[in-house]
């Protein structure tokens, strides 16, 4: 701090001055200017300014360092992700690339109600579960509550859907039976934030808490309280921002949306905002959930209820559940502007299998690997050549709907194209590895993609006339097509198009598809070698979801020798070149580096990377994680994708 001394300050005066001080093990520094003299103490803040502001001969005493130290950029200057784990395996981040959205009744009234509210909020994507049991009420001829009654029926909805639930505690005294009902997430109230003796006691606990801001704090004297939870042992603190009290009556409470830019500076804590408690009315709500994620909050809380006309409390606020779903899908437009993505629940662990997947689940217990396409096509080859016999390939619509699959936790593994020697970069699947976070690239495969000319019985190379197959197919033996003279209709794959050959037993229709569709759709093998060029392969990935009971880890018991990563570098001169020597440093071969632009982010991009780890390497786990904190000092955003063999 700096106390500005008076300018017929005595030396006794500044002795005394300077004593007090030093006790405090302050070190002090004397400054004499022309116009006055001041003292810079530096140390740790522990003590009241105002101990020293009342000393004669002082002027006035300016801070510098804050009053908080945990809560700090300072102290910590990488954001604080603070994780929720459902019971599906999964687990919600708040404070990351992810949008969270809370959303329930103000206050748990039935079992029906909380049942209704949390199948009409997880449909739209809420993300966790929220309800009041013990309520504090401004009158207390309100209703206060089920109590223990209503942390029950929280919970059991909560479980039902896969949402983590949170709810308000008004008194330590609670934390036992709040306990027993396994409350993922203790919410301190406005009216609660500075219950210091709470605020102790829920930091030793240990469990996630949403700390809402005052009605009537300073940002300071909020992070203030953030700093008892962290002081008494916990890290895992959410911010939530629920409006303060001024001198506008047209609101219940005035949204203070620039505390969020404000608080991304002063604390590494995660923000979210409540603007049902801010606005009081719910047509008002809309916009400014919006308006708090786009000006950087890391997610929402809302209040929702399937009838608020009959809600016991805070019932002109209550979202009608298609407002909701409005506001989710307003937030998943806006998302990418912003460069984040919404957080989802995935579906439940058991899943009801549909009736081919569910045979194959039983009669072979096997791990179901899904790909793009029917069967007989290259990328049901690549399962084969993987997995062996470890997995059963199983259909999928598209790519998206692959690592949807492997998200939801319906299969186990996707066999993902990522990059043709001819073709070139499936440029889609790069982009879904940034669009779903929760996945790991276990393993890779090569195959060679060779192409045969099929065709029904009795064909021959003169009776053909047309050939069917997906454009890539049809291109790839393009010099073959026309030395023949044949015309081409495409097809949506090459298995399709043997299908549809195989359907017209037609001879002059062939197909060209790879030989396994002959097999499959009891075509004869009219030519091969007929692609312009023989180099032709497709690299796939093996993709896992990070939650699966055993993580995403490979299935191969070879030492790992590859590792994917991605990464953003800063936009100075000279970012990429001085990232890529750490690579150097750290002996790491690049396969392939690919830029992706960053949705939402013009100019801005991924690098996607394989990396070879050199052999001598012992651990390559650890090595690679090493290096990733090396690369830190340059690139930003990195992600690690996976480190498997190959
Ligand atoms: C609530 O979330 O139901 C609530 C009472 O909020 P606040 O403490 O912000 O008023
Ligand atoms: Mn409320």
């Amino acid at each position: 701090m700096v106390i500005v001394l008076k300018n017929d300050v005595s030396e006794s005066e500044k002795k005394n001055i300077k004593s007090l001080l030093k006790a405090k093990n302050f070190k002090i520094n004397e400054v004499k200017g022309d116009e006055s003299t001041i003292l810079a103490a530096v140390g740790r803040l522990a003590m009241d300014i105002r101990e020293v502001e009342v000393l004669p001969g002082v002027a006035k005493v300016v801070p510098i360092s804050k009053p908080y130290k945990l809560a700090s950029r300072e102290f910590k200057p990488e954001n604080t992700i603070v994780e929720i784990p459902n019971n599906r395996g999964q687990i919600i981040r708040v404070g990351g690339s992810r949008l969270v959205s809370i959303a329930g009744p103000c206050a748990v009234e039935s079992r029906q109600q909380m049942f209704d509210a949390a199948a009409a909020v997880s449909a739209s994507g809420a993300v966790m579960l929220r309800g009041g049991a013990f309520k504090p009420r401004t009158s207390p001829y309100s209703f206060q509550g089920l109590g223990e009654e209503g942390l029950k029926y929280l919970k059991e909805a909560g479980e039902k859907f896969g949402l983590p639930v949170v709810t308000e505690i008004v008194d330590a005294g609670y934390i036992p039976v709040m306990e027993n009902y396994g409350i993922d997430v203790y919410q301190v109230g406005a009216r609660n934030m500075q219950n210091f003796e709470l605020l102790k006691r829920l930091g030793k606990l240990g469990k996630p808490v949403i700390l809402k801001r005052g009605l009537c704090a300073t940002i300071q004297e909020w992070l203030m309280s953030a700093e008892y939870l962290l002081s008494s042992g916990t890290d895992k603190v959410i911010l939530c921002e629920r409006g303060i009290r001024t001198y506008e009556t047209a609101t219940r409470n005035t949204l203070d949306l620039s505390a969020i830019p404000v608080l991304r500076s002063l604390t590494h804590l995660p923000v979210i905002v409540d603007p049902s408690h801010a606005l009081g009315v719910r047509d008002k709500i809309p916009p400014m959930a919006l308006a708090a994620v786009a000006a950087g909050a890391d997610g929402i809380i809302v209040e929702v209820h399937c009838h608020p006309e009959t809600a016991l409390s805070d019932a002109a606020q209550a979202l009608y559940p298609e407002q909701f779903d409005k506001i989710m899908r307003d937030m998943e437009s806006l998302a990418p502007v912003i460069g984040k993505e919404i957080a989802h629940i995935r579906a439940e662990e058991k899943p009801e299998l549909n009736e081919s997947q569910n045979a194959l689940q039983s009669s072979a217990k096997k791990a179901l690997c899904a790909f793009s396409g029917k069967k007989g096509a290259y990328a049901e080859q690549a399962v084969f050549n993987y997995f062996d016999d470890a997995a059963e390939p199983v259909e999928a619509d598209s790519f998206d709907d692959i690592f949807q699959q492997v998200v939801d936790g319906k299969v186990q593994y996707g066999m993902i194209p990522i990059e043709n020697s001819t073709a070139g970069s499936v440029y889609n699947n790069y982009d879904n590895l940034t669009r779903y976070e929760d996945i790991s690239i276990i393993g890779a495969v090569t195959i060679r993609v060779e192409q045969r000319l099929l065709a029904p019985k009795g064909a021959t190379l003169q009776t053909i006339r047309h050939v069917y197959s997906h454009p890539q197919g049809l291109a790839q033996c393009s010099n073959f097509i026309r030395s023949h003279g044949y015309s081409t209709v495409d097809t949506v794959s090459t298995a399709t198009g043997a299908e549809l050959v195989s359907k017209k037993n037609d001879i002059s229709c062939a197909a060209i598809a790879s030989a396994r569709n002959a097999e499959i759709y009891g075509l004869e093998l009219l030519d091969q070698k007929i692609e312009n060029n023989p180099n032709n392969y497709t690299r796939f990935v093996i993709i896992a979801a990070n939650h699966t009971k055993n993580g995403a880890r490979s299935i191969r018991e070879q030492k790992p020798n590859r590792a994917t990563l991605m990464f953003s570098t800063k936009n100075e001169a000279g970012a990429l070149y001085d990232t890529l020597g750490v690579f150097k440093q750290a002996r790491l071969s690049m396969n392939r580096l690919e830029s992706r632009p960053i949705a939402g982010k013009p100019w801005k991009y991924w690098f996607y990377s394989d990396v070879v780890i050199p052999s001598d390497v012992k651990n390559p786990e650890k090595y690679i994680n090493d290096f990733i904190n090396v690369l830190k000092s340059n690139a930003q955003d990195i992600r690690l994708l996976g480190v498997y063999y190959e």
